[in-house]
């Protein structure tokens, strides 16, 4: 016989509710606590790392249990969160205490990695996005949203790759797509952009285009943004009334950089530790506000094309970094303003607290100072530079007015609002205050009748108000108004008629001033909605002043200099120009600053010189000039001639790109390739020993035919390093070309880098020097030596001397040939014996060993 397992009704309620939230862990409000059940509790107590119990113990399946306190509930849910898992949350619709039977339920909110606003899970600084994406006629419509700001930026691209790339650019935290698309993307978006993926299937639809000022929308527009609406209703069930008008920009309208480029370049991570230290970004950003460090990203991630708007950029930075005192004054202001994208939204959704609006209060002060500082800063201009900031005299007066200075986190207990604004609440306090006054005198009272000195009145949350006497004397205590209330080790706690009634007054008007300030205080929160959108308008403007101030603050700090914007394509000229960087790093003393000239007519340059002699450092400040110049800020050199760049591509250092599997040269290519195929005679390449994964002679044959197509197809400013010394006569029939190379010197023997870069080929590679630098065992140093002798002489390749074309390869392998035994029978008669360890000799032999 089987026994049919009957579900008690708040377990059946519990089923339906998880039925529909299958992906999601449910917090299952009972009480004072979110419980977990079934499989649920049996992750979550992993993860979460708390005591894993059971609901039915004695039943034959017992069913799996655990739960949070609901009041540190945020924790457990970021936890949950974070580890890339939904939460959906759970409550009790109706008063436990009020309800007969079954108390309503339901989900409230879902919280997902996109979605998430609890405190602790926001980096202040950086963008929290949940992002979508739409395919119509062969269109990549891609929509994202930051809820934490209310900001929505959408874009669209017809090609593939430049999709994925801004997809991965924004790093969105979540993205959702519907089942049909994930049936074809989902596996390559895993690949390729690293991010939480949601599936989710739309069921509701409403007007977008009004709600969101997105005039003259396309359908799949619409279609977008309905689709990722839609899915944050379902998760976060209320409106979204916060969100700013939609900000729809094209790609190609700023400086695009593909993500192996940015992160090559080290905009916002080092390479070595994958940490911000050590970056573009950590160098930079001295922001004061949450709001100025969040807008640095962007504006790093997105440098403009626009002269004009450059140049507005520019002349800001200038009139702030000349003016050194209202600079310091304006930041000081600055520092006292909190983040107000995110407090405006927590406002709107009803979850700001006093402090919050206190927060809003002291960040609102800041303004009129701002302005005046301002004013000050072009009181000589003719034309102003800095429009002022909208000030919200009113909504400072209405908070002020009513919010205490210092008020508490809770909203429901009271101490938020001001004496003398509202006169029932002032009577509630009165009887309060009066209260106390009753009690003291009624303590007096009691202990003159009763003749015990040590009576007191106190209070407590459980048990309410109470006398209190030694256990001793209320042995000796014969009074009949005295009922007794509690007992203690030493004392015993009675209560009386008159203190009870003294008891209902006061804690009725406790009761209701709390509701009342809580009433007063919500209708405050409530007034300031109308000002959301002026209120984001002043957070943008207090974000960008912000990264002025910061850029101007750099670049006194920093020497930096403005760079003259020429329209001409192809047109550099850099002076003492450094790596900010590397600058940083070693201390400016230690830096050699270098000078850069291309022109349009000679667009590109050779770049030879040893290893670790400062090549790609070279070719890296090139491009943190164009990125920091066309970001507004000034550049690190003397003297800076820069045009607006449309692309920047790179190929620098030989970290290849283990994780995806495939060989570094195969990489290489595949970058090249990007990189060929989608410059302008804009745009910026950096090639660092490109064709160095391969053999000699195809990686030499590849190297010259690629600065070939780029010199006559694609004509975009290139800087080529390389160790073949062979591609340093292609000058003699490319124009377009120049030679330049990084100095270095030899003093006994050992090379000198000197860092300088120089006109005309390097002399040689002191490959071998540098090999000795690095410690090789002396008989190999020796060895190569010889071997590099010998090669020389049969085939004399280097520049400046006889030079061979890159076709000669037959010819230098013969001679290599012919050159193997005298090799070995050179390498032992070199061996010094008295300097040889027995591990070199061993080396030595198995190396002659493999050799024949
Ligand atoms: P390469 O690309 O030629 O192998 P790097 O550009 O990686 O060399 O530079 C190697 C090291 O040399 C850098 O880490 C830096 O410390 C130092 N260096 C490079 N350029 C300079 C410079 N202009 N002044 C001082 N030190 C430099």
């Amino acid at each position: 016989m089987t026994k049919s397992v009957k579900q008690t009704p708040m377990m059946e309620q519990y089923m339906q509710l998880k039925a529909q939230y299958p992906d999601a862990f449910l917090f299952f409000r009972l009480g004072d606590f979110y419980e977990l059940f079934n499989e649920d509790a049996l992750k979550a107590a992993k993860i979460l790392e708390i005591t894993l119990t059971s609901r039915n113990k004695n039943a034959e399946n017992p069913t799996p249990m655990c739960g949070v306190p609901h009041h540190s509930a945020n924790d457990y849910i970021r936890k949950l969160v974070e580890a890339g898992h939904k939460v959906a949350i759970c409550e009790q619709l109706d008063d436990p205490k009020l309800t007969k039977g079954m108390v309503r339920r339901d989900v409230v909110r879902v919280v997902t990695p996109g979605t998430i606003m609890e405190e602790g899970a926001l980096t202040g600084k950086e963008n929290h996005y949940l992002a979508t994406f739409y395919i119509s006629d062969d269109v990549y419509y891609l929509a994202y949203v930051d809820v934490t700001t209310g900001e929505i930026r959408l874009t669209s691209t017809t090609d593939e790759e430049l999709f994925f790339n801004e997809l991965r650019a924004i790093q969105a935290r979540e993205t959702v797509l519907t089942p049909a698309l994930a049936d074809r993307y989902l596996t390559k978006l895993k690949e390729r952009v690293p991010s939480y993926y949601s599936i989710f299937e739309a069921s509701d639809s409403s007007e977008v285009t009004t709600r969101f000022q997105l005039t003259v929308a396309s359908a799949a527009e619409v279609k977008v943004l309905d689709y990722l609406f839609s899915y944050l209703r379902s998760v976060q069930k209320t409106e979204n009334d916060y969100v700013q008008p939609v900000d729809r920009y094209e790609i190609s309208d700023f400086l695009q950089m593909n993500h192996y480029t940015k992160s090559q370049l080290e905009l916002t991570t080092s390479l070595r530790t994958n940490r911000k230290k050590g970056s573009l970004l950590w160098l930079l950003d001295q922001t004061k506000t949450a709001m100025g460090g969040r807008m640095l990203q962007r504006w790093l991630d997105k440098p403009l094309l626009s002269k004009k708007a450059l140049e507005k950029r520019h002349q800001k930075v200038a009139l702030l970094k000349q003016a050194f005192f209202e600079r310091i004054e304006l930041l000081n202001y600055l520092t006292n303003i909190y983040d107000l994208e995110r407090l405006v939204t927590k406002i709107s959704l009803g979850h700001a607290n006093a402090r919050d609006i206190d927060q809003l209060r002291y960040s609102l002060s800041q303004i009129t100072p701002i302005n005046q500082v301002l004013e000050t800063l072009q009181a000589q201009k003719e034309t102003p530079t800095f429009e002022s900031l909208p000030q919200f005299d009113d909504l400072y007066e209405q908070i002020d007015h009513l919010l205490v200075d210092e008020p508490p986190l809770s909203i429901t207990e009271g101490n938020i609002i001001r004496s003398g604004v509202n006169d029932t609440l002032d009577r509630y306090r009165d009887a309060l205050t009066n209260g106390h006054q009753w009690l003291a005198e009624l303590q007096q009272k009691e202990r003159e009748k009763t003749g015990l000195k040590t009576l007191k009145v106190g209070y407590n949350k459980v048990f309410g108000y109470y006398i209190e006497i030694s256990r001793l004397q209320a042995a000796q205590l014969n009074d009949s108004r005295y009922e007794r209330k509690q007992t203690l080790a030493n004392n015993e706690r009675f209560i009386t008629e008159e203190l009870k009634e003294l008891e209902r007054t006061i804690l009725s008007a406790q009761e209701k001033s709390e509701s009342l300030e809580y009433e007063l205080f919500t209708q405050l929160r409530q007034d300031i909605l109308p000002f959301i959108p002026a209120l984001q308008t002043l957070a943008h403007q207090v974000a960008a002043l912000d990264v002025l101030a910061n850029f101007a603050t750099i670049s006194e700090q920093e020497a930096y200099t403005q760079a003259i914007i020429c329209n001409q394509a192809g047109d550099f000229e850099l002076t003492q120009s450094r790596h900010p960087v590397v600058e940083r790093l070693i201390g400016t003393t230690n830096f050699v600053a270098n000078d850069l000239t291309i022109h349009p007519d000679q667009f590109m340059l050779l770049l030879t010189g040893p290893n670790m002699s400062g090549k790609s450092t070279y070719m890296r400040q090139v491009a943190y000039c164009v990125i920091l110049n066309q970001i507004g800020c000034f550049v690190p050199a003397k003297f800076a001639r820069l045009p607006l760049v449309d692309k920047i591509f790179t190929r620098i250092g030989s970290s290849d790109d283990i994780s995806s599997g495939q060989s570094t040269f195969m990489v290489e290519m595949m970058e090249t390739n990007t990189a060929i195929r989608q410059a302008t005679p804009r745009s910026l390449l950096l090639f660092d020993e490109l064709g160095r994964g391969t053999a000699t002679y195809d990686g030499m044959a590849l190297a010259e035919a690629i600065i070939d197509y780029i010199a006559h197809e694609v004509k975009a400013t290139t800087i080529f390093s390389t160790h073949y010394h062979e591609l340093t006569t292609l000058v003699e029939r490319l124009p377009m070309l120049k030679n330049i190379h990084v100095g270095a010197s030899e003093k006994d023997g050992k090379v000198v880098f000197l860092h300088k870069i120089l006109d005309g080929p390097a002399d040689k590679s002191y490959g071998i020097h540098v090999a000795d630098l690095a410690g090789l065992p002396k008989s190999l140093i020796i060895q190569s030596q010889h071997v590099l002798q010998q090669l020389e002489e049969q085939a004399p390749i280097r520049q400046g001397e006889q030079a061979i074309t890159l076709f000669d390869a037959e010819q230098l392998e013969s001679a290599a040939q012919t050159t193997h035994h005298g090799k070995i029978i050179e390498q032992l008669r070199a061996i010094d014996l008295n300097q040889t360890t027995p591990i070199d000799a061993l080396q030595l032999l198995m190396s002659i060993q493999s050799q024949l």
